[in-house]
């Protein structure tokens, strides 16, 4: 659903630019009814979609831009109104580890008492130099404290993860995969690095300046980094997807099922498993 904010990254607040990789609308794909009040997305989502009225739990996820950027009494109205439809159960909320102040945390601490709640927090990347370089306008210690913050509230909290930014390597990537176990978290959405026009990267990939990676090397990494996760961290995406008409590369062909099933046969081919080379337990 769209809640009809922004980003901090971008009005202002915190900085005019945006990640370098962000075009909001490689993350609207999926969005039925954009720009609608948040109880008729919902209602008229789930009466359009034969699948949706077929499941009788079911959560609604706040995805683009920063979805805990607003006045807490503004996140709240925003909140509730998701449970417009006795269906709902739940809420999803993306946001960026420096919009969850205590008076948000308060909102969603509140919701949290008797219905699900979870909030995504995007990390992208475990080393201060790409996030500086990325213009993510927060650093891993503030992402850290923002998991704590949610999980003393005692609700679930997702990270973001992004493969194959620009200065990063596949070990930061890997190794996050222990980062994340040790914090706690319930789950994570890994993410290839693609260019969409209207972001950052479109220039600099333009002039042949931007890598994007390989299938096959997405999945050895994925495979990777699965078999450091605690097994307990549920994971929630393996690529990203963007709508064809912005994304410039990588151009795969490949949907999350193939996905799926490509990470999970390099791990039989391994005879590995999540976790299995993880060495701290939880
Ligand atoms: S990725 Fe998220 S935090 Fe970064 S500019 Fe886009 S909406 Fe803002």
């Amino acid at each position: 659903m769209e809640a009809g904010l922004t980003c901090p990254n971008r009005d202002g607040t915190k900085g005019t630019g945006g990640c370098v990789y962000c075009n909001n609308a490689s993350f609207t794909e999926g969005i039925l009814y954009p720009g609608r009040p948040v109880e008729e997305q919902v209602r008229r989502t789930i009466a359009s979609s034969g699948r949706l009225s077929a499941f009788r739990r079911l959560l609604v996820y706040f995805q683009p831009y920063t979805n805990s950027h607003a006045a807490p009494e503004e996140l709240e109205r925003l909140y509730l109104a998701a449970f417009c439809h006795p269906d709902v159960v739940g809420i999803v909320v993306g946001t960026r580890p420096d919009c969850l102040e205590p008076p948000v945390l308060d909102v969603l601490g509140a919701i949290a008492r008797d219905r699900y709640v979870s909030v995504e927090i995007g990390l992208q990347s475990m080393s201060e130099d790409v996030l500086a370089g990325i213009n993510r306008g927060h650093t891993v210690r503030e992402f850290a404290e923002a998991v704590a913050a949610v999980r003393s509230r005692g609700i679930d909290t997702a990270a973001h993860l992004i493969y194959g930014l620009p200065g990063d390597t596949r070990e930061n990537f890997v190794a996050a995969a222990g980062f994340l176990s040790g914090l706690g978290v319930q789950g994570v959405k890994l993410h290839h690095l693609h260019v969409v026009a209207g972001s950052g990267l479109e220039e600099p990939w333009r002039r042949g300046e931007v890598r994007v990676p390989g299938y096959a090397e997405y999945v050895d990494a994925c495979a990777d980094f699965l078999e450091r996760l605690c097994p307990e961290v549920a994971v929630l995406r393996l690529m990203g997807t963007a709508p064809r008409g912005i994304l410039l590369d990588p151009s795969w062909e490949k949907g999350s099922r193939e996905m799926s099933r490509d990470v999970a046969a390099e791990l039989a081919r391994r005879g590995t498993w999540q976790g299995s080379l993880r060495e701290e337990k939880r």
